[in-house]
Formats: C-alpha cells, structure tokens, sequence
C-alpha cells in the first residue's frame, strides 16, 4: 500500500485537514491500493495560487517545446503502460485489456497533443482595406480546472491535461475520488517529463470539499468536467454566475439498433462488447438494444446464450471478461433499477443478481443482466444505469428504431448494424447523437476525432481531434494597418 499527497506549487504534500481516504480494490475489498490526502478549499486556494503564479512562465514557452514536453510524457506512459495498467485495475476493476486500452488512449493522446504544439492553427483573411492584413491566433486562457470520474482514469485526464497544457494554461486537477492513484502516476509523470512544478497541481477529495472550491475559485478561468449529468448541471450554474468557460461531458442513455438485414453475429459481437465492457460503467455503453421485430427472437436467444457465457472475477485474472462494479454504491444503484425493471412489467431474460461465486466473494460484483419486452417509457429504458444491465425493445421500421433511439434526454453515442446503405445514411442523418457507428459498436472512440454529445450530454464542446483545441485557446484577432493613416473599415465608413 502506498501513501499518495497533493501535488502543490511544487512539492507534494499533505492536505491542510491532515487527514486521509483510502482507495481500495472493488474486486478485493480487503486491499487497500493506496492512502490519499482528504483535501478541502484551503488546498484549492494554495493550488490556484501557485498555477497562477506559474501562468506567465508557461504561456510564454514557445508552443512546439510545450509539445515536446508532452511528447516526453507519452514516452513515459509507454514505458509505464503495463504497469499502470496494473494498477489501475486493482482501484477501479475493469479487466487488464481493458487498462491497457485506457493507457494506450493516453499515450496517442500525447502524441497527438505534441504534434498539435505544432500546429495550433487559426485564420488568417483578407481585409476589406487596401494596405492592411487581418489574422487570428490561438492564445492561453489561464488556469484550468480539471474534474475527471473513475471509469477512464488515464485516459479522460489526459484527453483534458494535455490539451490544456499544450495551448499555455496550467492547471488544477481533481480526479475522482475511486480513481486517485493512477492521477497521481500521471502527474508524476508529467512533472518528469519537464512540466515545470507549479504549473501542474493535483488536489485529492470529494466533489463537494474540492470539486465545488475549484468551480467557485475567481481565478480559476476555465472547467473541464466530466461526470454525470446532475452534477454537470450544478457546475453549470456556479461557473454562470461568473461567465467561466465550461465543458461538459455528461450522461449517456446509449443504444444500438440490429436491422432485420443485419450479420446478426457481428451486432452479437458489438452488443456484448458495447453493454458489458468496463461491465457497463462507459457514458458509451448500450444499454439499450433495439431489436427489428424480424429478428428479435432469434437475436434474443443468441444474446442470451452468450451473456451467460461471460465470466466474472478480478480484471487481472486472464480468463475473466467482466469485473466488478466499481464501489457499494454503484451496486446499489444497479440493484436498485433492476427491481424497478421487474416491478414495471419487463422480462428478465438472464443476470438480475449479485455474482457469488468464491473468487467474486470480496468485491461488488453483478451478473450481466438482459431485460426483454422492455417499451419506451419505463424507467429502464429512458435513465442511465451505468452498469451491467440491456434493455431490449422491439421496432417494426427503421424509421421507428431511431424514434425510440432518439426517445431520451441524452445524445452521446449510438449504433446502428445494417447492410442497407439506405438505412445507415438515415440512421446518420436522423440519430439525435454526438457519435453514430455503422456496423460497430456504441464504444471505441479514437483519441483523434472529437468526442461529445447532444442534449442532456452536454453543453455543446467536444473533447478529442482537433476540437479540445478550441475549448482550451481564445482566439485573439489581429489587424495590421500599414497604409499609414486612417482607415476605416465598412462598418464605419458609410457616409
Ligand atoms: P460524478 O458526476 O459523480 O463525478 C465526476 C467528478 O466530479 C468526480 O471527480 C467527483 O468527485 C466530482 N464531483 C462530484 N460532485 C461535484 C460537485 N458538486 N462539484 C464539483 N465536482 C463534483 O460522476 P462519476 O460517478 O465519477 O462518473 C460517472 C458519470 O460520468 C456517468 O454519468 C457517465 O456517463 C459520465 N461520464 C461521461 C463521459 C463523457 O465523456 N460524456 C465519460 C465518462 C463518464
């Protein structure tokens, strides 16, 4: 077990409570991973102050050498890659292929943010005037807070961190409270890689003792969150009332849609991958199948077959599929939506219990569960679940399976399987979603193309490519006059 500190205006150090949390393994609740600082707004405050301090400095390295810098990082995080992967399994559970993707989603993050130090591009146009140039540029706007959740705790941090860095601002990370070790390994590593000392600070803690300080903080200039959707909603608020700039990546009420033209063994593939990875815990997972009526018994049979195939046990174990939920809680909930599926008519087809076999006997584990004959109302079908639970229905058209996709107060990621040309182009045109898969799965974002959602998923910003970019700069226009006397442009010079 090891003890992890703050990391603040260069040293690593103790929360100003004095007092600590412990982060254990949710496959093996008698392992304590590590002991972590329980921080409070004191620290935010010490954290604001030295990456405030630290602004100048930074925004003034040329961008291509902030980008090497990242380069570096990413070295690091290959070098490290099999061993974090390890290690992040053990404090948030999901099986080692799975961690291992997490990293390796950091590491083209790097590479791609180092490449970006490069470019950072904006617009240069023409003017309206005789002797004079116009041109845009990419500035830094401040100090970054930065608010993660557990279920990807590598790669969200990198895909906010190291944008942020790359376009001259500093930061302030929380990450989540179930997912703090592997944070901290990054900040490690950033620091290693040459990141000078105060311009990356983590602060450990709750949402309400260090998230809330660092939304509310005056010189904090701009907030990535991602997070669930009700909380998304509260940051939204606080950071109004002081016109922060704000991204949020929230909630998903996934779905992927099986055509009655569809290789049914491919979209078996897809459905189990995109509901049961990261035993659902994704804002993209599926956790509603929408079945064309042709083929719903048969694709109901062939998916409950190979659900109860999945085998449960810690994520390091090579054999297992599927780990553990990710804490107590988050088995309540799921136990909690499960008894509301059965109560309002649906039909359990498989799971819909705890998993309590001996290796599963420490940990928070579920059974992979389908419901059948669930409609659009219920519950189970319109709120996110975040775990191992399919809500199957059943649509006559294409038309009708992408009414009932689009049935939700969320937009993130959406599938549809088909070999009708027609149909996909509908689904792409129609589908109410950031993100739409042709014959894949609602999961397997690319760390190059931007990542967001529609609706209640967010507030509009896209993660990932090239767009993070933009979230993290303010464009600063430029315009040259070099006619040597006045001149004024249209909007001054009618008469
Ligand atoms: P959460 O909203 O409970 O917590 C996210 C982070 O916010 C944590 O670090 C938490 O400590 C902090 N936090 C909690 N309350 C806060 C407050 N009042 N003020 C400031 N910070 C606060 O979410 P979670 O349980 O960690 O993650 C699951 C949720 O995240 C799901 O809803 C999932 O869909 C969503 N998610 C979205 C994306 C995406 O990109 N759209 C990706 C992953 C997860």
């Amino acid at each position: 077990m090891e003890t992890y500190y703050n990391h603040i205006n260069g040293e690593w150090c103790e929360s100003k409570t004095g007092e600590q949390f412990e982060n254990r393994n949710p496959a093996d609740w008698n392992e304590i991973v590590g002991t972590f600082p329980k921080s409070d707004k004191r620290d935010v405050d010490a954290a604001v102050k030295a990456a405030c301090g630290a602004f100048n400095e930074w925004r003034l390295m040329p961008a291509p050498k902030r980008g090497e810098i990242i380069k570096k990082a990413g070295d690091l995080l290959t070098e490290r890659k099999e061993e974090l992967a390890r290690l992040m399994t053990r404090e948030m559970g999901k099986v080692l292929t799975e961690t291992r993707g997490d990293m390796q989603e950091g590491i083209d993050t790097a590479y791609y943010a180092a490449s970006e130090g490069r470019r950072l591009f904006s617009h240069t146009a023409p003017s309206e005037l005789p002797n004079k140039m116009n041109m845009s540029f990419r500035m830094p706007v401040g100090v970054a807070g930065i608010i993660t959740p557990w279920n990807f705790p590598m790669a969200i941090p990198t895909w906010k961190i190291f944008p942020a860095l790359v376009c001259g601002n500093t930061v302030v990370f929380k990450p989540a409270s179930d997912t703090p070790a592997t944070a901290a390994e990054l900040v490690k590593i950033l620091l290693e890689a040459g990141v000078p000392p105060r311009v990356i600070n983590i602060v450990h803690g709750t949402g309400s003792a260090v998230g809330i300080p660092i939304v509310e903080h005056p010189d904090i200039n701009i907030i990535s969150f991602t997070g669930s959707s009700a909380v998304g909603k509260v940051i939204a608020e606080k950071a109004g009332r002081q016109l922060k700039r704000v991204s949020l990546e929230l909630g998903g009420k996934n779905a992927q849609i099986v055509m009655d033209d569809a290789d049914l063994d491919l979209a078996l593939e897809g459905v189990i991958w995109g509901a049961f990875g990261t035993t659902g815990q994704r804002c993209t997972a599926t956790s509603r199948l929408i079945l064309h009526h042709a083929i719903y018994d048969t694709f109901l049979d062939m998916l409950a077959a190979r659900t109860q195939k999945l085998v449960m046990g810690s994520g390091l174990d090579p054999d297992v599929h599927v780990g553990p939920l990710v804490n107590a809680g988050q088995r309540d909930i799921v136990e909690h939506y499960v008894e509301i599926g059965k109560k309002e008519g649906a039909r359990l087809v498989c799971g819909g219990e705890r998993e309590t076999s001996a290796r599963c006997a420490n940990g928070f584990f579920y059974k992979p569960t389908v419901f059948a004959e669930v409609t659009p109302s219920m519950t189970i079908a319109r709120e996110e679940i975040f775990g191992p639970v399919l809500s199957v229905l059943k649509a006559v058209s294409v038309e009708e399976a992408i009414a009932i996709l689009n049935n939700t107060v969320y937009g993130l990621s959406s599938s549809i399987y088909t070999r009708n040309v027609n149909n996909a182009f509908k689904a792409v045109r129609d589908i109410e979603a950031g993100i739409t898969y042709i014959n894949g799965p609602t999961i397997g974002a690319e760390c190059h193309m931007p990542f967001g959602g529609v609706k209640e998923t967010g507030n509009g910003h896209r993660e990932g490519g090239w767009s993070v970019y933009e979230f993290f700069s303010e464009i600063k226009t430029v315009y040259v006059d070099f006619s040597g006397k006045l001149q004024r442009a249209q909007i001054d010079n009618q008469g």
